[in-house]
């Protein structure tokens, strides 16, 4: 309405989960929640409802805010310390880089990784693998095989490798019986998956819509043009937040956001 307001985010989209909670809080510095457009949306939840946010409103900047009632926020994320930083244009701004996957005339694009798993849960994919058009493995089977950026490899990449990256793309196998290990490769670089034996079942991050890929089917999995803008995602990634989620693992005690006053 008013430019002299200097209001860099006036109208926000509100999603995820118990939205009760921070809706007034984000009512009374003056923003208005709609639906449509918006210059801003507001992820509430966990790291699912950034994923869920950036594949439903791709273009838009996101602020993801850890949900308090299921990830205690440590004093420096408190809901009320992220909004003022954001209205005061104090929030970090990050560019994440995005996967896409393409299989014929389809494309999938992921925030954090796209992977290719059987999509017949009791048999294991059989798959060939090339790097820029070079055989990498000739015939391994194994649950899955996919690719996570930087940011999504303290996901699901992780939990298979249990490693991390910090430049490049990481390529990696769950449960192959091949000796093979996952690689980080030049996020130029393309990879491409042939199913010798499937169907193979494409998931981009959390996903609900896949991508079936019949036997001798080839996808290519690749940085993709588009980028993502969120801001705060340094505290969002916060580790004093992240041990508060895990209290069995707390090594000291770090004040929380809710005990503060
Ligand atoms: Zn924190």
């Amino acid at each position: 309405m008013k430019e002299e307001d200097g209001m860099k985010f006036k109208r926000v989209k509100l999603m995820g989960k118990n939205l009760d909670d921070v809706r007034p809080k984000i009512l009374a510095r003056g923003m208005e929640i709609v639906d449509e457009k918006f210059d801003l949306v507001i992820a509430h939840g966990g790291d699912g409802t950034l994923l869920w946010a950036e594949r439903d409103f791709p273009g838009v900047p996101k602020l993801p805010l850890r949900d308090a009632r299921t990830a205690p926020q440590c004093v420096e994320h408190s809901y009320d310390r992220v909004l003022d930083a954001l209205l005061a244009d104090k929030l970090e701004e990050t560019i994440l880089p995005k996967l896409e996957c393409i299989y014929q005339d389809k494309r999938t694009i992921a925030l954090n990784d796209i992977f290719v798993h059987n999509l017949e849960r009791a048999s294991a994919l059989r798959y060939k693998v090339f790097i820029d058009n070079e055989l990498y493995a000739n015939e391994i089977v194994g649950d899955s095989v996919g690719v996570a950026t930087v940011h999504g490899c303290t996901a699901y990449y992780r939990s298979i490798t249990h490693s991390l990256f910090r430049v490049g793309l990481g390529l990696a196998f769950s449960n192959s019986t091949e000796e093979i290990n996952h690689l980080v490769i030049d996020d130029k670089s393309e990879v491409k998956i042939r199913i010798i034996r499937g169907p193979g079942l494409v998931i981009a991050d959390n996903s609900p819509q896949t991508i079936e890929v019949p036997n001798q089917g080839e996808v290519i999995i690749r940085m993709a043009p588009e980028r993502a803008l969120i801001y705060g995602l340094k505290g969002f990634m916060c580790p004093a937040c992240r041990v508060l989620r895990h209290p069995n693992k707390l090594p000291f005690k770090i004040m929380i956001a809710t005990e503060q006053k």
